[in-house]
Parts: C-alpha cells; sequence; structure tokens
C-alpha cells in the first residue's frame, strides 16, 4: 500500500541537485571572476501578494547564496507608485521569513537610488546616449517599428544635448504634465531587437511614492533602474525569468555605458517560470478573484499566494522542498499540482502528530459495554517515532464512527463496517455489528455492536484473531466539536490561467466545504498553525486565525494520498 520511493528522507530528496546556474557559479568560481564572492537579490515588485512562482524565485535566490556562503538582498522595485503600497511589502517581507530566509542588513528599494539613477541619466544626455523625445505615446508606437520592419528615427533624437539636459531638469522640477516629455536612451531604431530601438527610460508621473513622498515627478523605467540597482548593490548573478532574455541586451548597454560609474557589471542570467496545474499566478487575475469575492480574501487557502499557500496548511520545509525537486532550467514546462501536494505529503508524514477526527459522525453503541464504565485506550503519537510517546484516548459505550465506515449492504470487497462483519477499532477492541437504528424517515440513526473485551490492543488477546477492517472512533462524551474546512483545488480545469480562457469558469463549486466534525480532547490545546495526521483523513491545520480553545477550527492541508477525481474517502 506504501509506495516507498516517496518515503525518501526530507533531508535525502534536499541533497543539492546540480543545474545551470550552479555551472556558471563554479566556473566564476574557478576562473576567480568574482573573487569568490556570491551575491543575488530578489526584487519584488510590491503591488500585489507573492504566490507560489515567487517562492521558486525566492528559493533560487536566497538558497544559492546560502550554498555558496554568500548573500541575498530583498529589494522592492518600487518605481510604479500608483500600484504600490506598503501592506504588500510588509506581506512579502513576512513571506520571505515564513519560508526561511534571512536577508540581514541587505533590505533595498529602488527608490534608494533614485538621485543617482537620476544623475547617470544626466550624464548619458551628457554623453549623447540618451534625449528627451516629445513624440506622443502613439508616435512613439508608430515610430518604433514591428518583428519585421525596422524602427525609424524620432525628429528629436539629435537635439543638442544642452537642450535635452535643460529640458529633463525641467521634467524634474514639475514644469510639465504627464506625458509631454519623456527621457529615451539613444541606441539603435533598426535593431533586430525592440528593446533597443531608444526605450524609455524615464516619465513624468505627478503622483506621491509611498516612501519618496511627493519629492519626485519623474519616474526611471524598469529596465534602465534594474540593471542600476544591481550593480550599485555590487549583485555578481542576476537571476531573473526567460521574458527577461530579451530585455538582456539592454541591461549590458546601460552598464557598459557607466562602467566608470558603478561597482560592477553583473551577469544577468535567465531561467524558466513556475507553471503549475489547477492554479492562476497571474496577478490581475489573482486580484480579480479576490476583489470579486470569488475566493476568502488574499489568505484564502485555497489560492496559490503564499498567504494562501501557508494558511492552507504548507510547511516552508515543503516548499523548500518542492524548489528543490522541480530544479530550474531553461526551459518552459508545466509542473503537476501533485508534484507540489505530495512535497507536502512527505513533510508532514514525518512531522506531523497523529490525531483522530470524525468528519461524518455516525453513533455507535457497544450494547454489552457497561453503561457508566470508560477506559483508557493508548494512541501513538507518530507510528515511526515512538520516542514522541502515546496519548490517552478515553473509551465508552457510545462512541461516533465516520459514517463511510459502515455499509448497511455492503458492496463486494468492502472490509469495513456491515451488519454481523467484525472489525476492528483501532486502539480498542475488535466489535461486531447487531443491529441497525432507523429513524421514521428510514435513515440510520445508529449502530449497534457487540465488543470483545479480551481483543484489546496491547493486550495478550489483540492478535487472537485477526480482522480485515481497521476503523477508527471516538468516545462521544469526550468527543470535541469542531469546524473542519475541507479545501479542495480551486479549479476544475488544470490550466485555467492559459490563453483567453475565462478562468472564473472552470472555479470548482467543491473547493470549500465547511462541515461540523469532531475531534479527540488532545486537540482542544492545539495552537494555531500546528499541523496534525486526522488519521485516515488526511493532514489539517489549527486555522491561523479563527481557531482559539472555545472554537477549535481545522483546515484541511492534503488528502493523504492524491485523491482528485476519485471518492474522497478511501479507507
Ligand atoms: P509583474 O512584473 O507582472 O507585476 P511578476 O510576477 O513578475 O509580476 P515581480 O514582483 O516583478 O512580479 O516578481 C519578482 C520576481 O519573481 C521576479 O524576478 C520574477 O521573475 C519572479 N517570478 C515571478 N513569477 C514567477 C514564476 N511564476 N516563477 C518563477 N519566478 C517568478
Ligand atoms: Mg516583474
Amino acid at each position: 500500500m506504501k509506495d516507498q520511493s516517496k518515503h525518501v528522507s526530507i533531508e535525502a530528496a534536499n541533497a543539492v541537485a546540480s543545474n545551470f546556474i550552479r555551472t556558471i557559479i563554479d566556473d566564476d568560481n574557478r576562473s576567480n571572476k568574482w573573487k569568490g564572492r556570491i551575491e543575488t537579490r530578489f526584487p519584488p515588485e510590491p503591488n500585489g501578494y507573492l504566490h507560489i512562482g515567487h517562492a521558486k524565485s525566492i528559493c533560487l535566490n536566497f538558497g544559492m547564496a546560502k550554498d555558496y556562503g554568500g548573500v541575498c538582498h530583498l529589494r522592492f522595485d518600487d518605481t510604479n507608485p500608483e500600484k504600490e503600497a506598503q501592506e504588500y511589502v510588509d506581506a512579502i517581507c513576512d513571506n520571505v521569513t515564513w519560508l526561511g530566509f534571512e536577508w540581514g542588513k541587505h533590505l533595498y528599494y529602488s527608490s534608494d537610488y533614485f538621485d543617482r539613477l537620476y544623475e547617470f541619466a544626466e550624464y548619458l544626455i551628457s554623453e549623447s546616449k540618451a534625449y528627451v523625445e516629445e513624440l506622443t505615446a502613439d508616435e512613439i508606437r508608430e515610430y518604433r517599428g514591428t518583428l519585421t520592419a525596422p524602427g525609424k528615427n524620432s525628429p528629436y533624437r539629435e537635439r543638442p544635448a544642452a537642450e535635452s539636459l535643460d529640458l529633463f531638469r525641467r521634467m524634474r522640477a514639475g514644469e510639465f504634465p504627464d506625458g509631454k516629455y519623456v527621457l529615451r536612451a539613444k541606441i539603435d531604431m533598426t535593431s533586430p531587437n525592440i528593446n533597443m530601438r531608444d526605450p524609455v527610460i524615464y516619465r513624468i508621473r505627478h503622483i506621491h511614492h509611498q516612501r519618496t513622498g511627493n519629492q519626485w515627478c519623474i519616474y526611471p523605467m524598469y529596465d534602465y533602474t534594474h540593471c542600476i540597482s544591481d550593480a550599485l548593490e555590487n549583485i555578481t548573478h542576476s537571476l531573473c525569468t526567460l521574458e527577461f532574455e530579451d530585455h538582456r541586451p539592454l541591461y549590458d548597454w546601460v552598464l557598459d555605458q557607466l562602467v566608470d560609474k558603478v561597482p560592477c557589471h553583473p551577469q544577468q542570467i535567465e531561467f524558466a517560470r513556475l507553471n503549475l496545474t489547477y492554479t492562476v499566478m497571474s496577478k490581475r487575475k489573482l486580484i480579480q478573484l479576490v476583489t470579486d469575492k470569488l475566493v476568502d480574501g488574499w489568505d484564502d487557502p485555497r489560492l496559490s499566494t503564499l498567504a494562501g499557500i501557508r494558511r492552507r496548511g504548507y510547511t516552508p520545509q515543503a516548499i523548500r522542498l518542492f524548489a528543490e525537486r522541480i530544479g530550474v532550467s531553461k526551459a518552459d514546462s508545466w509542473i503537476d499540482m501533485t508534484v507540489l501536494e505530495d512535497c507536502l505529503r512527505e513533510d508532514l508524514n514525518e512531522s506531523a502528530a497523529r490525531r483522530i477526527a470524525i468528519l461524518k459522525p455516525l453513533k455507535m453503541i457497544i450494547d454489552n459495554y457497561p453503561e457508566h464504565q470508560e477506559e483508557d485506550c493508548f494512541a501513538p503519537n507518530h507510528p515511526q517515532q515512538p520516542e514522541w510517546g502515546k496519548r490517552t484516548v478515553p473509551f465508552s459505550k457510545t462512541l461516533y464512527i465516520e459514517q463511510d465506515d459502515f455499509m448497511e449492504e455492503p458492496i463486494k470487497g468492502y472490509f469495513r463496517l456491515s451488519p454481523g462483519a467484525e472489525v476492528r477499532l483501532r486502539y480498542a477492541f475488535i466489535i461486531k455489528c447487531v443491529s441497525v437504528e432507523k429513524n421514521a424517515q428510514g435513515e440510520i440513526e445508529a449502530i449497534h455492536c457487540l465488543y470483545d473485551p479480551d481483543t484489546k490492543s496491547g493486550t495478550a488477546g489483540a492478535d487472537s484473531r485477526k480482522v480485515k477492517g481497521n476503523i477508527h472512533w471516538l468516545s462521544l462524551k469526550h468527543a470535541q466539536p469542531a469546524e473542519i474546512r475541507l479545501y479542495d483545488r480551486l479549479f476544475n480545469d488544470p490550466y485555467p490561467d492559459s490563453g483567453d480562457k475565462d478562468y472564473k469558469k472552470t472555479l470548482n463549486p467543491d473547493s470549500k466545504k465547511i462541515i461540523s466534525g469532531y475531534v479527540e480532547q488532545a486537540l482542544v490545546d492545539a495552537k494555531p498553525e500546528e499541523r496534525f495526521q486526522f488519521e485516515r483523513n488526511g493532514y489539517f491545520i489549527a486555522d491561523r486565525y479563527d481557531m482559539t480553545p472555545n472554537k477549535l477550527v481545522f483546515n484541511r492541508a492534503v488528502t493523504l494520498r492524491d485523491s482528485w477525481g476519485k471518492a474522497v474517502h478511501a479507507s
């Protein structure tokens, strides 16, 4: 039943896998290119919540730095003030810390460099490497040409440097409205690479910035800002996703112009972004899901946001294991959701204590058990970790079992309970079903059983008889009511994000079910975010926000096995 291949230890699975980025770093170390220094950065734009795709980049950047004894910077790329907010900055810091990484003193903002960026722009103008453009945005687009046709020079391209400098200073001084002028790099309007056709590097935006306030009304563009920020921070390897491959010549061009002015020229290296089935990762779609209330906020446990994944019950270890396992490559590919889920199962199989919960209760009465008697049974906290000890689970005359563990008319191959059949109540006795009690509507209210007192688990008689079924139970009067949130995949379609599909039409209507179940007493003291395996039911986490000693709330993180598309409650 157990798939041995899935039981490799987390340690072994974490063994460093080789990838092309390591090869580059190893070569650089051999040639002493960076004098042994490794400095990477994770550069989010604070305009949304991070998702599992970002986790790949975080694990890569921080992970490489860690493995090679280097450092990784956290840099907020905050050059688009209209979409950015402190709320996102805080959430991103929180996510990175949660994943287990530290930036130490290396927390930066692109806006820290606004003065330097401006100074360099003036320098480029004075060197006739940049000019102030006054064509409109539409005209600029028209002049730019296409993938097959070269662009043509703007009539303002050869404007004297002194004139551009004067205009640029007046742009900064706030003399002009948004859109009146832009600053463009002077590269090559006939370049086959459109990014090199005199890209815009500054634009006018009269807008408040969350860090620099109203100090600036011109803001630098991403391509100009990013490479210079990397260089000023002495980054060695600037890792980014493949869509920036065509921007690399621009990255290098800017730094080549500033070779005497910045401390180094980092190497941009591109890798394939993470594509994960059954999720959307575009910021636009994530925002829509939240604002249209199709999910319960940014940390809805069904979302691929790191806040959601955390609330769902994922561990940082599982996510790091996932990042290691999927590796990094130059080729775009899709990763199946089961790969992520299996990483969590592997981690929690080792790290989560076992507990008992009844999700769909069915009352069971042991007819031959004395009315007021109670006794202790002992359940191991972890089957492979005897040193975790055992806990007491009280047994009494009236119990709850799972509805799915009883069938009045059993189908072929059903080894759980049915009239006349025998099963073991796990950690307790062998019982036999003798009758079924129904209400006026013919629905089952309770089942009646006889127990065999000589078969108690842990006693000499336990093995006197073999039965096939082995089901879990809770004593009714000791069971604690709990709210159980059963989460499943948010989408029914494996590729909700692709093409022009309407991803909202592929939402899984069964992705969230809230049920009232029962849990054992030991769970009353569970702390928010404590994770457990509920035997036979899956891995659960005490909800981070809603769990209190007075209201027990558990979220299902993942089922015990991959049950997608199959009956959910297997024995
Ligand atoms: P946008 O730039 O459209 O706002 P983004 O997802 O690129 O969205 P950023 O904040 O710029 O958001 O991302 C920060 C870093 O995370 C970037 O270096 C980016 O390449 C990386 N990243 C984003 N999505 C993924 C992904 N799916 N897989 C791997 N890395 C990713
Ligand atoms: Mg981006």
